[in-house]
């Protein structure tokens, strides 16, 4: 079977050729999902292609995503594809973490260690790779963060156009910066996201340009290779949970699709149970799972956390996401912007460091370790999204303890480590490096 898109409806489940350029179902609306037919390869061969690659020197090979393309087969020709070498993000051990969660251990898998420093070039990627096989020039997407900055450097090492949209007043200016380096033409329009993004959608049709938003169906089958690179490095041993954060809820669907297909070619046994954690203020996903009715998610008008990149209140990947959730088993929890930011110093301390929304992983932890939905002695990968540099702003003032809520609620810094003024005098110095605690 060739590679298709399929409606991701269950009562639908149209197939349309893999090179239309369509981001919902035509005939219900409905998300849209990359499917193919069996590799011809054996699971073992698999394997081992797969870890030969790591000693390659071509370009494919060495990108943490490319190197897995038996199990994303949805380009005909890979001559040009572009890679930045995305992927290849290391598991890190970090036992004070670990304690502060209350697991006996606990390791990251750092996706901040990607080119433009989030999982977003992952999917970007083979987004990228789509569009120049469709023959667009143009690539476009609604955002203010790491889509942007991951789009704008990967569209330009392709020779594509980058345009970004963003709400005007509404920016993060770390993660914008990036994306003008990378040359995107940024414009700024006075509406909200919702209404940009349906404006975006009759611009991209009437002009030929391809979105990259969230949606896009070839972004999460690049994301499916997080999963795959972890097992890999495991050696493929499957860990009893994997915690990640929840925004968009594109990576928790890419996470679940990947395991189930990964299950479903005798690659592992058993999925692992994903835990999902969402930020107090911005949390349609965990009303949804915990209501009865879990037909439709009633999307939050304002939401409201300093983590940008999970402040979203109308996900679009939610019906993937419950589905995944569901099948493995999983949970979904919300934790504080005290949470948040006590857990991020705590990942700073073990010396690896991430973005907010990274941090309600360890955050998420303690919390269901402390309700026994984790158990302490499980085997815990939890998925750090973003790197340390993508919000600085936000690290300065929790050490000097001046970060605030947006509702302008005080965050104790709990962990906080504020530089010390001192005078330009040696015994005061000998002082004060004497009184620290060893
Ligand atoms: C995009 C992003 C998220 C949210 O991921 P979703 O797939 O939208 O749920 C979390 N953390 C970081 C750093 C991100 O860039
Ligand atoms: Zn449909």
């Amino acid at each position: 079977m060739p590679a298709e898109l399929a409606c991701f409806e269950e009562r639908c489940r149209a197939r349309f050729a893999i090179t239309e350029v369509i981001y919902n179902c035509p005939k219900c609306g409905g998300l849209l999902e990359a499917v193919y037919g069996k590799p011809e390869q054996s699971t073992a061969e698999l394997q081992t292609i797969w870890r030969n690659r790591r000693t390659s020197n071509a370009p494919l090979d060495q990108s943490g995503v490319w190197r897995y393309r038996e199990f994303l087969p949805f380009l005909a020709d890979y001559s040009r594809v572009v890679t930045l070498r995305e992927g290849n993000t290391p598991l890190l051990n970090a036992p004070r973490a670990a304690q502060y969660g209350g697991l006996d251990r606990l390791v990251f898998k750092h996706q901040g260690f990607n080119p433009t420093g989030s999982f977003k070039d992952n999917g970007m990627t083979c987004g990228v790779a789509q569009a120049l096989r469709l023959g667009m020039t143009r690539v476009a997407c609604v955002s203010t963060g790491n889509t942007s900055a991951s789009m704008a450097a990967y569209a330009s090492a392709a020779g594509l156009q980058p345009i970004i949209f963003l709400p005007h007043g509404n920016i993060s200016f770390g993660k914008l910066a990036q994306a003008l380096e990378y040359g995107a033409h940024t414009l700024q329009v006075e509406a909200n996201f919702d209404q940009i993004l349906a404006l975006v959608r009759r611009l991209a049709e009437e002009l030929g340009i391809y979105l990259l938003n969230s949606v896009n169906p070839f972004r999460i089958e690049g994301q499916k290779t997080i999963m795959l690179e972890m097992m890999d490095q495991r050696d493929w041993r499957v860990p009893d949970w994997v915690v990640l954060p929840g925004g968009n809820l594109g990576n928790t669907s890419a996470f679940g699709k990947a395991f189930r297909e990964m299950k479903e070619l005798g690659l592992i046994g058993r999925l692992p149970r994903l835990a999902v954690i969402q930020a107090e203020g911005s949390a349609p996903f965990y009303n949804l799972m915990r209501a009865r009715d879990q037909s439709r998610l009633n999307a939050i008008e304002h939401p409201q956390t300093l983590a940008t990149a999970i402040k979203i209140g109308d996900p679009v990947s939610w019906p993937k996401a419950r589905l995944e959730v569901s099948v493995s088993g999983g949970t979904v929890e919300t934790v504080t912007e005290q949470e948040i930011a006590d857990a991020k110093a705590t990942i700073g301390r073990c010396g690896i460091g991430c973005e907010p929304a990274s941090a309600t992983t360890l955050a998420g932890i303690r919390k269901l370790t402390a309700a026994g939905t984790i158990a302490k002695d499980a085997d815990v990968v939890a998925i750090l999204t973003g790197n340390v540099l993508k919000d600085q702003d936000y690290t300065y003032q929790y050490h000097q303890g001046e970060l605030k809520t947006l509702e302008g609620v005080p965050i104790a810094p709990n962990f906080g480590n504020p530089p010390v003024v001192v005078p330009y005098d040696l015994n005061r110095i000998t002082d004060v490096l004497n009184g620290l605690p060893s």
